[in-house]
């Protein structure tokens, strides 16, 4: 596999995120435009980040940046002196209940998918927390152990996206990415040296069941994660035709809106219904898709669109669990 790396440069590093919504972030820096882990369910080639530059990514050697998205890495070196350069002038911050203020690394690539990466991601840490600010890591990759010594501290937080421990399924779903055992373990050992953590079980394929899911609990919480986000495997776009491609037959289960409807609502009833008979409830947080409108009531999607996420932050005083917690009903 052939794969075109470069570098470019981005205005601003520092964005202002609508991934409040899932009780995420309120910024995201991209530290990359690509990202070489190519999961065939990876929704990122379908939004703007991608979609906006296409022309500039084939100018720059992609095929097509859609159905190649794996195969392409444009690295942005310049983050960490452009953030510092920001953060000192900034005279406002947004933090919303749900967002709470946090910085994610990343949304649109994987901020340790290799050492390069790794690196730039490091610095624009360390400035964010000169800076005082929350810091949330997404990652897939066991490459941040390497950066214990910045990365246990109490406004920090990193998730490992584990939606299973199947290492074969995820050489189906997600080959170039470090299989889940590996996850699995990094985030034991983070644990172990004083990290704080959480999971993204993100997303599930829909052959999972309560049963399933009851396993991967159990597993998870010997890890004792702050939160769990969960969300199906959606299958818009061209994410879908990259997992036909790579042979993920269910994928035709879900194609249709109703049908993927109807997947996403039966895995949240037997997810939580796993949840409840663990004993891990309150650490769940649902991530349900805008496509769910006409499916699911609009109270329930505004308590998860809006809910602020259990964990606490430094002089986090106004953020409470509700203790309101409205039953998953259809509302058609
Ligand atoms: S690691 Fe994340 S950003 Fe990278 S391909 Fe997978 S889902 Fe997409």
């Amino acid at each position: 596999m052939s794969i075109t790396k470069g570098y470019e440069t981005i205005v601003s590093p520092l964005q202002q995120s609508a991934l409040s919504k899932k009780g995420l972030c309120d910024y995201v820096i991209n530290v990359a435009s690509g990202c070489l882990h190519g999961c065939t369910f990876c929704y990122v080639p379908s939004t703007p980040a991608i979609r906006t530059k296409q022309a500039e990514l084939i100018q720059r050697g992609v095929t097509s940046p859609q159905m190649d998205w794996g195969k392409y890495l444009f690295i942005r070196e310049g983050i960490p002196h452009k953030l510092r350069d920001k953060l000192s002038r900034q005279r406002s911050w947004r933090t919303t209940p749900s967002g709470k203020g946090v910085v994610l690394l990343c949304s649109g690539t994987d901020p340790y998918q290799n050492r390069e990466v790794a690196s730039i991601t490091r610095e624009s840490i360390k400035v964010l927390l000169e800076y005082g600010r929350r810091v949330r890591i997404l990652t897939r990759s066991p490459l941040w152990l390497q950066d214990l010594d910045i990365l246990v501290h109490p406004n920090v937080t990193v998730g490992m996206s584990i939606p299973y421990l199947d290492d074969d399924l995820s050489r189906q779903i997600e080959p170039q990415a470090p299989p889940p055992s590996v996850r699995y373990k990094a985030v034991l050992e983070g644990r172990k040296a004083g990290c704080r953590i959480y999971i993204a079980m993100a997303p599930t394929p829909p052959q999972m069941k309560r049963v399933n899911f009851k396993k991967h609990f159990e597993k998870i919480l010997e890890v004792n994660p702050e939160v769990v986000f969960w969300e199906p495997i959606n299958a818009r776009g061209t994410n879908g035709k990259r997992m036909l491609a790579a042979g993920l037959d269910f994928v035709h289960s879900i194609t249709e809106q109703k049908h993927w409807a109807e997947s996403f609502i039966k895995q949240w009833a037997e997810l939580e219904s796993a949840a409840n008979e663990v004993g891990c409830i309150e650490k769940l947080h649902i991530w349900p898709d805008l496509d769910l409108t006409n499916y699911v009531s609009q109270e329930i999607l505004e308590y998860w669109w809006y809910k602020p996420t259990p964990e606490k932050w430094i002089d986090d005083t106004s953020i409470e669990s509700s203790s309101f917690r409205p039953s998953l009903s259809v509302s058609c």
